[in-house]
């Protein structure tokens, strides 16, 4: 097995790897979109195509999903649980198997560091093995419903289950939507963002490999308006998860609405890290920095608007904006701190909400401008930027940026902090910095959010339902509660 370094050299010397999938993936097989049109996928680190792939369009995806309701109906409702359980599993380990490879395409095809790269595949896999394990645990109920009778409930696969996957983590996401459709007994057609169609094709192919009987799993590639928008409202679809922006994702779901076909929806975020006078203020420190600048600060779940205590604010400020300056940036496979933003158009966005801040006279304490890889003076970069002293009602502080912009904000105490944390459009997660029992469990309860981080911002992993309140979307991915996004509760009363 080759390592990550030895693609990555590969990748470094050619711009690009051998054998990249060129084709949707339908019917267990990689095949030619049928209206022959093929895209381009660019390397944002240094701002290059490097490989293309299918650009499909309503065709294919009629053909995809008629394939996963064949599939659905005449072989994957009916395997037996512990078969799932096995050929998912099996599927974890070519993952594992196959992380080097993975990894670097992933890297090329989004820009994040190796190392982030990496730590994604590892979840991917360790999605599949969790949902493997939780195959033949799903159990049902009885009812007491007296003498005479009967009364169970089990659950259901609820049939084809769309997933409309964006680009910022693109095989963590496909891994988190795929494996728990297929626990359940779904089929599915997988929708990777334009920007990013890579690994998702590869895991169907691993899928393939690994036992999943054909069409049970297709990837169909291409824009959001020619391949996700019939997706979403394909009448033979039974469920759409959707990762995206919240205007995308408010399309979806009226495309899903006219069939009444349910919906999960995991949206923006404009996350707050709450940091109180008594934290551990290494830990803090550490916390903030990875919250907004891990995969350059494009992740819903960014923290990306410090609240912090009054006494504990100037010290901490010059720290982080120290520790902000002396990240790397790189090209990805050279595993720099950071790597570039994903697209041009995303790197013209982030510089906007600056260049409108500068003009609006917002203190910017460190970053605040496009840049490229210092080794080649290519790429779509961005500063890590902390812009300090922002006003509740600013528009950094109120609109998702996806970008390495952190806002901060004064409180005066820990209640100041709280309705400083929830006065937002939105609710994924919320971070909590401190050393009291009392305030951080009062906060947990208190902060509007899907899940509440204490003492280390991205702590849990697959085992923790994830998902929002509020504009953040609804419906929980990921635990076993993301398992049960793809059932439907059957009940059965019986006299005897
Ligand atoms: P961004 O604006 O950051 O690209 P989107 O929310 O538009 O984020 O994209 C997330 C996913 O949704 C991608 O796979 C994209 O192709 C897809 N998408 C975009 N537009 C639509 C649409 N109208 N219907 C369904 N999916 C779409």
């Amino acid at each position: 097995m080759l390592s990550s370094q030895k693609f990555a050299a590969v990748a470094m010397r050619t711009g690009t790897l051998p054998d990249m999938p060129r084709g949707h993936f339908v019917g267990g097989a990689f095949c030619g979109p049928i209206g022959r049109r093929l895209m381009e996928s660019f390397d944002p680190g240094t701002a290059e195509p490097f490989a293309e792939f299918a650009r499909g369009d309503s065709a294919d995806v009629y053909a995809a999903v008629e394939c996963a309701r064949r599939a659905f109906e005449s072989t994957w409702r009916d395997t037996a649980a512990a078969e799932r359980g096995r050929i998912l599993s099996r599927a974890a380990q070519l993952i594992r198997e196959e992380a080097s490879r993975l990894a670097v395409v992933e890297c090329l095809d989004s820009g994040k560091p190796l190392a982030e790269a990496e730590g994604d595949v590892r979840g991917a896999a360790r999605a599949f093995e969790y949902y493997a394990g939780a195959c033949d645990k799903l159990q049902g109920d009885t009812f007491p419903l007296g003498p005479g009778y009967l009364g169970y409930s089990h659950h259901e696969p609820v049939g084809v289950a769309a997933q409309i996957i964006p680009w910022n983590y693109p095989i963590a996401t496909a891994a988190r939507g795929i494996a728990p459709a297929l626990a359940a007994g779904c089929t599915v057609v997988a929708k990777p963002a334009e920007q990013t169609p890579f690994t998702a094709l590869l895991l169907a192919e691993i899928l393939k490999r690994a036992g999943l009987p054909d069409g049970v799993c297709s990837v169909v590639t291409g824009t959001g308006a020619e391949v996700g928008a019939p997706l979403a409202a394909h009448p033979g679809v039974d469920h759409v998860t959707f990762t995206g922006s919240v205007a995308t994702g408010i399309g979806v779901m009226k495309a899903a609405a006219d069939n009444v076909t349910r919906v999960v929806l995991e949206l923006g975020g404009k996350s707050p890290v709450v940091v109180l006078a008594d934290c551990d203020r290494q830990r803090a420190l550490d916390g903030v920095i990875g919250a907004i600048f891990e995969n350059a600060g494009q992740i819903c779940s960014a923290g990306s608007r410090l609240i912090i205590e009054r006494v504990l604010h100037d010290g901490f400020i010059e720290d982080l904006c120290r520790r902000a300056e002396a990240l790397t940036l790189g090209h990805g496979l050279r595993n720099p701190k950071m790597g570039p933003v994903n697209s041009a158009a995303q790197l013209a966005r982030i510089a906007g909400f600056i260049e409108r801040a500068r003009r609006r006279g917002v203190t910017i304490a460190t970053g605040g401008g496009e840049t490229v890889d210092p080794e080649t003076g290519r790429g779509w970069f961005y500063q890590p930027t902390v812009v300090s002293g922002c006003a509740a009602d600013d528009e950094l502080v109120r609109e998702e940026i996806f970008g390495p912009v952190l806002t901060v904000q004064i409180a005066e105490d820990a209640a100041h902090a709280l309705a400083l944390a929830n006065d937002s459009q939105y609710a994924l997660v919320a971070g909590v910095y401190t050393n009291n029992f009392s305030a951080a469990h009062h906060l947990a309860q208190r902060l509007d959010a899907g899940q509440v981080y204490i003492n280390e911002y991205f702590a849990g992993g697959i085992e923790v339902p994830f998902g929002g309140n509020k504009k953040s979307g609804f419906g929980r991915e990921k635990g076993l509660e993301g398992l049960l996004s793809y059932c439907r509760t059957k009940s059965v009363a019986a006299r005897y």
